[in-house]
């Protein structure tokens, strides 16, 4: 290439490389080595000619579903249609590099750019997010809303391939194969039956991103940029001319989404007239993303967009509202949980916090009233423990049990942990005590259910003795193991409640437990 500052093919093929080997060691090991293929086997030698080298792609789209799933929880669908388009392509990139290389032309492929639909903070932009730091590309993302069809008074859709260039720290050869993501996609759609017809503009920024996405080359230095203009004058005073730096769009993923609030409504008015041997459910056992399965480019038209930029959107799938349930399970077994995130910020003033699970449901109860998906888990926990983080920090507590009376009512728990002597380490020591339970199940698949007093005398026992309240655990209930096997092999039995008086003579009530599982014949008779 006869711009110096361009890197050549070789280089750019291993900055590739390089990126995505950085980005599969950054991800940890969350494939098994069945699923992704070693990337490193498929490296390029450092001496290797250009030629011999592929624009490499290792991944399945059982593999990138399988990353996703660590992070984002639900949205099943979501995860397995993005996987296949991206495999596609990538794959097809990859072809049609290839075959650049060898100086023939790629065959004709109907880029796989896609539409999400589905209310707000359920994971769109966290999927995407994720899948892009996966595979190594840059990711560009903006609010369509933002852009004006001439581009002078808000941003001009070009700005966003610019972005990605940014994003790519200024490698604009990596920029090439980056995503492109854009929300709020409905807001540039009005009904055509709307008084006044189509709203202009967003029909211009339609035609606009439909240029983008075809095959476009987009100039590096925007011309509406002062800045930009500034840079490119500079530039030609120092060197005496202008350097034409462009990025073409041909091989960059558009993703776009949006709420469609009326789309559910409007798809199922349309299968209601009644399609010839369509049958709809009625509609108040369907879910929206039940029908919005069903969502046809029609609908898409009738709902304001172009026909030619739905076209070019051939992927679709719809992403579901996250319930109770949901957001309980994305603060406990997603990777990149808030509560990490807390218990972080917490340790940074050497307090152990702990969420207990009771705690969680409530946080998720809470942000489930919010409406906004699982952004409301940070609205409720930033609420419920602002105050904590602020007081705590230098008041000498080491610890903080974050449960359902600390969400529920934050700032009385506050004030009896900061008044009460020894409240927070009795509390942190109960949870500990659960902890026991639970690790006992885990181990010997009987339940321990222990009560509120049980927990407490366990407490009390531990800081009398002295002991880590773990170590107490285990001698209180030191033959239980081998009494309860024996119980549950008698009478079928797998839960056993624990209450104070268990705690007070363990060996005396187990030993009653164990008799009366021999049921009225009693024990067998003792041999010897
Ligand atoms: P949107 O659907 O509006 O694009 P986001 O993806 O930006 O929502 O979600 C906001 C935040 O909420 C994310 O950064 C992530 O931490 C969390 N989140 C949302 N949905 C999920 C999910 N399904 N699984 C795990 N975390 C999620």
């Amino acid at each position: 290439m006869s711009n110096p500052n361009q890197p050549n093919p070789e280089e750019l093929q291993r900055r590739l490389q390089d990126f995505l080997r950085r980005a599969m060691e950054g991800s940890g090991s969350g494939f098994s080595p069945q699923e992704a293929s070693e990337p490193e086997e498929s490296d390029p030698p450092e001496s290797k000619p250009a030629e011999d080298t592929q624009f490499d792609f290792p991944w399945t789209p059982k593999s990138i579903k399988a990353h996703l799933d660590r992070f984002v929880i639900k949205q099943d669908e979501a995860k397995k249609v993005l996987s296949i388009a991206v495999c596609d392509h990538y794959h097809a990139v990859r072809e049609a590099k290839t075959l650049e290389k060898e100086g023939k032309p790629a065959p004709h492929y109907t880029k796989q750019n896609i539409i999400m639909l589905g209310p707000t903070g359920v994971g769109k932009t966290y999927l995407i997010k994720n899948l892009a730091e996966l595979i190594g590309v840059p990711m560009a993302k903006a609010d369509a809303t933002k852009f004006t069809e001439t581009g002078y008074v808000g941003g001009d859709v070009e700005d966003l391939v610019r972005d990605l260039v940014h994003q790519a720290e200024g490698d604009a050869s990596l920029a090439q194969y980056g995503i492109i993501y854009i929300d709020e996609i409905d807001k540039l759609a009005a009904p055509s039956s709307a008084p006044g017809g189509r709203d202009v503009s967003g029909r211009g920024v339609q035609t606009n991103l439909l240029k983008l996405m075809e095959d476009t080359d987009v100039p590096l230095r925007s011309q509406t940029d002062l800045q930009s203009q500034l840079q490119a004058a500079m530039e030609f005073q120092r060197r005496g001319k202008y350097q034409k730096e462009a990025i073409n769009t041909r091989y960059i993923l558009f993703i776009v989404s949006g709420a469609f609030e009326k789309l559910p409504e409007m798809v199922e008015r349309r299968l209601n007239r009644g399609e010839i041997g369509f049958r709809p459910e009625p509609s108040e056992l369907r879910e929206p993303e039940d029908i919005l399965s069903e969502v046809a480019t029609r609908d898409f038209i009738d709902y304001g967009l172009e026909p030619e930029f739905i076209g070019r959107l051939p992927v679709r799938v719809a992403c579901n509202h996250l319930k109770v349930d949901d957001l309980f399970s994305i603060m406990k077994e997603s990777e990149g949980s808030l509560i990490r995130q807390y218990e972080g910020a917490f340790k940074s003033y050497g307090i152990d916090a702990m969420f207990t699970d009771d705690g969680l449901h409530a946080i998720a109860e809470r942000a489930a009233d919010e409406r906004t998906g699982a952004r409301g888990l940070a609205t409720v926990c930033e609420r419920a423990l602002r105050h904590f983080k602020f007081e705590l920090p230098g008041s000498g507590i080491r610890q903080l049990v974050v449960n359902e009376a600390v969400v529920a009512n934050p700032d009385r728990e506050l004030e009896r942990i900061l008044q009460e002597e020894g409240y927070e380490e009795r509390l942190a020591m109960g949870e500990l005590a659960r902890e026991f339970a639970k690790r006992f199940h885990d181990k010997h698949q009987l339940k321990l259910r222990l009560s509120d007093e049980a927990v407490e005398r366990l407490t009390a026992g531990a800081i009398n003795e002295n002991r880590g309240i773990l170590e107490h655990c285990e001698l209180v209930f030191k033959d239980f193991e081998f009494g309860l096997k024996l119980i549950s092999k008698n009478s079928g039995r797998t839960e056993f409640t624990v209450d104070a008086a268990m705690v007070a003579d363990p060996e005396k009530r187990l030993s009653e437990w164990v008799v009366e599982s021999y049921g009225q014949d009693g024990p067998p008779p003792q041999k010897g």
